[in-house]
């Protein structure tokens, strides 16, 4: 019974090790892809774990109210929607004064799997958001090595659920409202003790809802796109709970059970992209 239980745990060792073998030489070839595909409209395929795009964009670097962050990982580019969300959101950190935008990773040029970092930000749809809100950046152009090596600091007191007002202040939460607010994002992934925060000050506004606690994500959020208009191949994540979450669902992420969460026993399926991605990756 014993050698049956040992071989059964080594087999499930196995086939997750195979999986993630399989997974990464994935990533490598999208990663190895340095321009996008050229399309008349782009077009996200998939899901934002298992897709690509079709004609993304990159985008500037340095514009209005923002800059991009960690040049050389090449993860600058995204649909045309992203495009314009990352940029007006840095009109109105720009004209309301918040600090400039540091943006951490979009995508790849046709999107994919990553080697590093994500399991979503395939579909060009996805983008991460440092919760510091510089200063610096607001009066100058960040050198490239700068951008490389600063790091993002985290809004919570060491390892724990206290929020560091040395941090954090109501520019980050009036970044969060504006971003949440924009008709064309399905969702924003922050640390449960951000919503928490977001729960005591701004309680009971409909844009909660699309805050939504994930777990890490205290020196950064991520937003997310819902699937553009007449991007057929594209789909979307399942529709966000009603209310604002701030009852019994944002308790649990406080609980034992959220905070260790057992590692599954059940090997991660591996990672299948849709054939129009492989056709992509080909051209
Ligand atoms: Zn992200």
């Amino acid at each position: 019974m014993l050698k049956i239980k040992a071989l059964l745990f080594y087999g499930l060792l196995l086939s997750a090790a195979i999986t993630e073998c399989l997974a990464s030489s994935l990533a490598e070839q999208w990663s190895k892809v340095s321009l996008p595909t050229y399309s008349v409209s782009a077009q996200s395929i998939g899901t934002y774990n298992a897709g690509c795009i079709s004609g993304a964009v990159s985008v500037p670097i340095n514009g209005t109210g923002y800059q991009v962050m960690r040049l050389s990982r090449n993860r600058v580019y995204g649909h045309p929607d992203l495009k314009h969300f990352i940029e007006s959101l840095g009109q109105t950190a720009a004209k309301q004064q918040l600090g400039s935008l540091l943006i951490g990773d979009l995508g790849q040029p046709r999107g994919g799997p990553t080697l590093s970092g994500h399991r979503s930000h395939q579909t060009g749809l996805d983008v991460d958001i440092w919760f510091l809100l510089s200063k610096q950046a607001a009066n100058r152009s960040l050198a490239f090595k700068e951008r490389e090596a600063w790091n993002a600091p985290s809004v919570l007191v060491g390892q724990s659920d206290t929020i560091d007002y040395r941090q954090w202040s109501k520019a980050n939460e009036k970044v969060l409202e504006v971003a949440a607010q924009a008709a064309e994002v399905d969702r924003i992934f922050v640390n449960p003790s951000i919503k928490r925060e977001l729960c005591l000050t701004h309680a009971r506004h409909d844009w909660l809802r699309k805050i939504r606690p994930w777990w890490k994500h205290d020196d950064h959020f991520h937003v997310r796109l819902k699937c553009p208009k007449n991007n057929h191949d594209c789909q979307g994540q399942e529709p966000l709970p009603q209310g604002t979450g701030c009852d019994a669902e944002l308790a649990w992420w406080f609980s034992e059970e959220a905070k260790h969460p057992v590692p599954s026993k059940i090997p991660p399926k591996p990672l299948v992209l849709p054939v129009l991605c492989d056709k992509l990756l080909k051209q």
